[in-house]
């Protein structure tokens, strides 16, 4: 039998959590925990990502600020904005929907944004300290991941992880917290991308298989041990006749992959879900560090 590793189910549980908590600040008078989201430009898969991000929020009961800027916005004006959000006291943390239009450079925009409210975790400040085991702000799909594995008591140590994809924002930094001395964790990590040779015979060595290509339906059945983990991070849109024009399907063939595994998440249902609540997370995080030092 594979078990669901339902994202939908785990976050259902995490909203409530949150919400208690927040309920809990705002009846002994405190504030509540502010997140803001920036979106530049009109694309679709973004409008629908922010879009769902402050629909949590409104669902746990944390403010929200939604700044929608236009495409043809100059770097200057945009780092302006950040800017003017770092220095925001009503914020607590904020986030830079990517990607960006090509003639903003991305890395001077992560690069401005307050490591204190760096609620996606993409800022090198915070990339450093999880290397070091430093407290730090996790990116939010590999903390969604750690937490997926840990709430469904996915046994890591000692366990061969394979991850396919190398990007800073997926596949490096949880190759760092599944390799870290913790629970979970203590995995032993590889890494493959796309100059990886014998990506088969390595995906079969895996105990737990992570997808995060971008390259739909990638991972087949060949490609996983009987009884593997398998986690799919990936969302691409493919045509399809229906109402939208698009299906969602993620980095694995799910229906002859599945019934091989001993656990896998779903696309979608699983990681995505996990990545917005871990922007939550992430945002009380910041909330409760802001307020602590208001209090020394
Ligand atoms: P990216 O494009 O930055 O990185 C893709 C990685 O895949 C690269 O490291 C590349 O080397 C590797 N790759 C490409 N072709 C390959 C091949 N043939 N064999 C082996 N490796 C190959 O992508 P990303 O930002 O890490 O996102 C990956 C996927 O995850 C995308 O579908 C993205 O939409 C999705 N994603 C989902 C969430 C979520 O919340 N579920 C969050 C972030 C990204």
């Amino acid at each position: 039998m594979t078990l669901l590793l339902d994202g939908k189910k785990i976050s259902l549980e995490i909203q409530s959590e949150i919400k208690t908590e927040i309920q809990a600040l705002i009846t002994s008078g405190k504030k509540n925990p502010h997140l803001a989201a920036v979106l530049v430009g009109n694309d679709g898969a973004s409008t629908t990502y922010v879009q769902s991000k402050i629909r949590l929020c409104n669902a746990v009961g944390m403010l929200s600020t939604f700044i929608h800027l236009p495409e043809t916005i100059s770097e200057k004006e945009l780092l302006k904005v950040v800017n003017e959000l770092n220095d925001d006291n009503d914020i607590n943390g904020f986030i830079i929907q990517l990607p960006l239009p090509k003639h903003i450079n991305e890395t001077n925009i992560i690069e401005a944004i307050d490591p204190n409210k760096d609620a996606d975790g993409f800022h090198p400040i915070n990339l450093g300290r999880l290397q070091l085991g430093l407290p730090a702000f996790v990116s939010a799909t590999p903390a969604g991941i750690v937490t997926l594995l840990e709430r469904y008591h996915v046994e890591t140590s000692g366990k061969h992880c394979v991850i396919i994809g190398r990007s800073n924002i997926v596949g490096t930094p949880l190759s760092i917290l599944l390799s870290r001395n913790t629970n979970p964790g203590n995995c032993t990590v590889t890494i493959c991308h796309s100059r990886s040779k014998n990506l088969k015979e390595i995906c079969l060595q895996a105990d737990i298989l992570i997808a995060a290509i971008g390259k739909p339906e990638f991972v087949t059945a060949d490609m996983v041990k009987e009884g593997a983990v398998v986690i799919d991070v990936g969302i691409s849109r493919v045509d399809a006749d229906n109402e939208k024009g698009y299906l969602i399907k993620g980095d694995v063939k799910y229906n002859e992959v599945a019934p091989k595994c001993s656990a896998i998440s779903p696309v979608p249902g699983g990681v995505g879900l996990m990545t917005v609540i871990s922007l939550l997370m992430n945002t009380m995080k910041a909330y409760k560090n802001q307020n602590s030092k208001i209090n020394q």
